[in-house]
């Protein structure tokens, strides 16, 4: 499996570890690493071009890009957003199989009209709009560990059937359109989390075959993080292995991880070269 990791520097607490973390996996011969230096650095170093602004009216309205460039995170959201649809492209290119995406704000709160809770633009609808309409793209899946609920990827997919959303959250079941929300208890273990996950989207994954499966992976369900549900580090890393060894069952190995929720520096610094150093290790 050829990895690709991108990477851009944001202000913060929880990726202040980040890229030195990645040391000793950066080595590894399948890995690429695209990075984009925020706010400068110079031209001639940027590998991660922001992705054109004309982009981002595939899922956002005019209005809401404005209202984004008022709060003045407009450039970070829009090179988080540049992350996951660069991944996208390079894995339908074939120059990699799977990618992690870092992020400064993450895409699931923010819909056609509105966003909200750290999220500014939605990145993997982003992405994608832009793969259906450059290529011969179709089906895509996104899986949504996030602890809260997707309401922004949600709204954009709601009636598009070529697009399988499984949200798992506190929010009631709820099923329509080949869109899922799956309710996951406020205190759960990491077996019983594991086994709902199985249990639910497993055999409709299989079944409804993506070409790209996209993963808005956030650990803010973990203990101590602000939206504790009771897990586990471990759980992360158990999800990431589930879902490498699906995508090569169903969509030939192409993953791409999209960071969202989280905000505990240790954590971060634990899990992510974990993660992708199970993204990057062939079995
Ligand atoms: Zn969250
Ligand atoms: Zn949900």
């Amino acid at each position: 499996m050829k990895t690709g990791i991108f990477f851009h520097y944001q202000k913060g607490e929880r990726l202040k570890d980040f890229p030195q973390a990645l040391d000793g996996i950066l080595e590894k011969e399948n890995l690429f690493l695209y990075d984009a230096f925020y706010p400068s650095k110079p031209p001639s170093s940027f590998d991660l071009d922001p992705v054109p602004t004309d982009l981002l009216y595939q899922v956002h309205s005019p209005e809401v890009v404005e209202e984004v460039k008022r709060t003045g995170n407009f450039e970070g959201a829009l090179l988080s957003a540049t992350g996951t649809v660069r991944a996208a492209e390079k894995i339908w290119a074939g120059e990699i199989d799977n990618a992690f995406v870092f992020t400064g704000y993450g895409d699931h709160h923010a819909g056609t009209d509105f966003f909200g809770g750290g999220c500014y633009f939605n990145g993997a609808a982003i992405a994608i709009r832009e793969l259906r309409k450059r290529f011969e793209a179709k089906r895509f899946s996104i899986i949504d560990t996030d602890a809260h609920h997707g309401d922004g990827t949600w709204e954009i997919f709601e009636k598009d059937p070529d697009v399988f959303y499984a949200c798992f959250c506190g929010n009631p079941v709820r099923e329509e359109n080949n869109k899922v929300n799956i309710h996951v208890p406020s205190r759960v273990t990491d077996e019983v989390y594991l086994e709902v996950f199985r249990k639910t989207i497993l055999a409709r994954l299989r079944a409804f075959r993506p070409e790209i499966l996209f993963w808005n992976w956030g650990y803010d369900g973990t203990k101590g993080e602000y939206g504790d549900i009771g897990l586990t580090p471990e759980v992360h890393i158990s999800l990431t292995r589930e879902l490498r060894k699906l995508a090569e069952e169903i969509s030939q190995g192409r993953l791409i991880i999209v960071l969202c929720g989280g905000s505990r520096r240790d954590l971060a610094r634990f899990l992510i070269p974990r993660m992708i150093g199970v993204l990057v290790d062939s079995r």
